[in-house]
């Protein structure tokens, strides 16, 4: 896996150097609206620590950490009113996954029916 490069666009919001809609933040995550929406709620979280993705953040985060980002992420979704009707939870690892940004985040979608997770078709 390639080492971290800080001038991937999410460490760039959190820096503060471009702006997000951001819809929520504590110590250990940032939370912020898909700039390409898939469904009617599309959220991205990701860990305030720099790690590459999924893989990376659970080899390498603390303890304190993952459990704050995953914290975070179930705050989210309360949040967001997305428990009751239901929501989904991804994160893109590599390129088979088609990962395009170099920092984890987990999506969340929600809003409406997401369907089967993977099409028949798809295996
Ligand atoms: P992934 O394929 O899992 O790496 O997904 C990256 C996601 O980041 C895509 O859904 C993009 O629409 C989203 N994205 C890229 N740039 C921004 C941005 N500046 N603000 C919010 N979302 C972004």
């Amino acid at each position: 896996m390639s080492a971290y490069d800080d001038s991937n666009i999410f460490a760039r919001i959190l820096r503060g150097e471009i702006p997000c809609d951001k819809v929520y933040e504590d110590d250990y995550a940032l939370a912020f609206r898909d700039i390409a929406p898939q469904t009617p709620i599309h959220v991205l979280v990701i860990p305030k620590g720099a790690y590459v993705s999924a893989d990376d953040f659970s080899e390498k985060a603390s303890d304190a950490e993952i459990a704050g980002f995953f914290r975070a992420l179930g705050k989210v979704a309360r949040d967001l009113g997305a428990v009751e009707p239901g929501y989904r939870i991804l994160a893109n690892h590599g390129r088979d996954a088609h990962q395009e940004v170099p920092h984890f985040h987990m999506h969340v979608f929600a809003g409406k029916d997401l369907g089967r997770m993977i099409k028949p078709a798809d295996k």
